[in-house]
């Protein structure tokens, strides 16, 4: 694994676009619908917007028809991590990049077999690469 990168704000700020730094630094989520991936069917890699480490496949993308990305597993366990989030009045998953601890959305238990798995991932936090 590689190793770990950590910028200050003001470097993350300059680093990222606005949608990037408001979901990966502040943990926002872009609107239902409104982002690059959700409707993308095209085969490729996604990486993570900040450090640009593997985080989803194309061959794991399902249409979760929530209006996000969504992954029934990781590229590979190792490059995501996840902490518990009470935030909103919800008790949820929280799963963020290893590896700049990126934030990248949440994981639910109601997705499809193997792994019963959804992956909910906000766009901003991806960029595609073949
Ligand atoms: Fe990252």
């Amino acid at each position: 694994m590689d190793d770990k990168i950590e910028k200050s704000d003001d470097q993350w700020r300059r680093d990222l676009t606005l949608e990037q730094y408001s979901a990966l630094r502040q943990k926002g989520t872009e609107r239902a619908f409104s982002g690059e991936f959700w409707d993308d069917h095209e085969p490729g890699r996604y990486l993570c917007a900040g450090c640009g480490a593997e985080l989803f496949r194309s061959e794991e993308k399902f249409d979760s028809r929530t209006g996000w990305p969504s992954f029934s597993r990781p590229a590979d366990a190792r490059a995501i991590a996840s902490t518990r989030d009470s935030s909103h009045g919800m008790e949820r998953v929280e799963v963020h990049c290893r590896r700049c601890g990126g934030h990248l959305g949440h994981v639910f238990q109601d997705g499809p077999p193997p792994t019963g798995e959804r992956y909910c991932i906000n766009s901003a936090s991806l960029k595609k690469s073949l």
